[in-house]
């Protein structure tokens, strides 16, 4: 270990993490490659891939025949050392995945949040979920959690919500799972942890600023600025679904007037087709689309005008915040091509055709999950986290 090193753990760790991305990045790279790469000196890079050949977490994989001469071992991320659980908490489902550390998804399971009755059960529920992911507890090197704000990311607790019910009120997620299962563990808003996933596993591995839109139960949207998570001052930024589209629209449960949430989530969409209908008949969502793309009334109506109040609140979003790509997802909108042809079209018409694309998230209806997941591994891969 070098002076400089051994007075600075923080130095080491810093550069462990920007070897261990720029292999993941590259997929297999030499020694002397990822020196000349991150601009390390060779003896330190050897010293450190030493330590992670160790730990398990890089593989030598052979030699590289492709630069003629004395060929260099290259190396790849051994992807089955360790693993990460993501949880999506959402209002009525909630969704797990355990990755391996490039991120790819081995097990997944879902089920109906009514079935837990305080977060303890999800506690024990991740446990069982990591035995039937067939890792062992000791190879989980975290436990990411997204849920529909409100929530403090930092202390790691859920705060006051109608959304996900009263026994999860004030939890401290964080701490729970900390002691119940001794591992550590994160939190962030869905959409925040989507926009994340994408940033660093997904389709916005290319772009600095990426715009996730979630079309869910509610409606929400994250930002991911040269691969972080953008909260704001007080974690509240990209509170999308509160911002106002419609000044004489519907009373909203934050006590204003024609929020993108009730004008375009599911929930306010099930609403306005049972106050047409005058009779509640127990409609889902799926049911209303189906319908809408049939034709039939009232529901073309009322899906008309979400997927339009939806289209203006991301036309908003993206004219302050000047994103290189959006992102779509969330079981509203990827239940049928057309509701992301519709956002599609009608987006890129309040744009002008500016050239920013709007695309379908490439996990589907994962995404959350494998975004909290992603909670997790940025703390493998991202060296600026430590910087502050
Ligand atoms: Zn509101």
């Amino acid at each position: 270990m070098s002076e400089l090193e051994t007075r600075s753990p923080l130095l080491r760790q810093l550069n462990e993490r920007r070897i261990l991305n720029t292999v993941r990045l590259h997929k297999k790279i030499s020694r002397s490659n990822l020196g000349r790469e991150i601009r390390i000196a060779t003896p330190t890079v050897m010293r450190i891939v030493d330590t992670l050949l160790q730990k398990g977490w890089l593989e030598e994989i052979g030699p590289d025949d492709s630069t003629g001469g004395r060929p260099a071992i290259l190396l790849q991320i051994r992807a089955h050392a360790a693993g990460a659980i993501g949880v999506e908490l959402g209002r009525v489902y909630a969704r797990f995945v355990c990755v391996n550390l490039l991120c790819e998804v081995i097990h997944e399971e879902e089920i109906e949040v009514a079935s837990l009755t305080n977060a303890s059960q999800l506690v024990e529920f991740v446990g069982r979920f990591i035995v039937r992911s067939g890792l062992d507890l000791t190879a989980v090197i975290g436990v990411g959690v997204a849920a529909p704000g409100p929530l403090d990311p930092v202390k790691g607790q859920l705060l006051a919500t109608d959304d996900i019910g009263v026994q999860w009120h004030e939890v401290q997620l964080v701490e729970l799972f900390q002691s119940q299962l001794g591992i550590p563990a994160f939190l962030a808003n869905d959409a925040d942890a989507a926009a994340l996933g994408e940033t660093w596993f997904g389709l916005g591995n290319d772009f600095h600023h990426i715009l996730f839109v979630l079309a869910d139960a509610g409606v929400g949207a994250g930002m991911a600025i040269h691969r972080s998570i953008y909260c704001g001052a007080k974690n509240q930024a990209g509170e999308f679904s509160h911002t106002i589209v419609d000044m004489n629209g519907a009373i909203c449960s934050c006590g204003r007037r024609g929020c993108v949430n009730t004008a375009a989530s599911a929930y306010a969409m099930m609403a306005a087709v049972r106050e047409a209908r005058h009779v509640d008949q127990g409609e889902n969502m799926l049911t209303i689309i189906q319908q809408a793309i049939e034709g039939r009334s009232p529901e073309r109506e009322v899906v008309d005008r979400g997927l339009s109040y939806l289209s203006v609140g991301i036309f908003n979003f993206m004219q302050i915040f000047n994103p290189d790509i959006v992102i779509l997802g969330g079981r509203t909108l990827l239940s049928a091509q057309y509701m992301v042809r519709e956002i599609q079209e009608r987006v890129r018409k309040l744009c002008y055709n500016s050239g920013v694309d709007v695309i379908p998230t490439s996990f589907g209806i994962s995404a959350v999950a494998i975004g909290a997941a992603a909670l997790v591994l940025q703390h493998v891969y991202d060296h600026t986290q430590l910087i502050g």
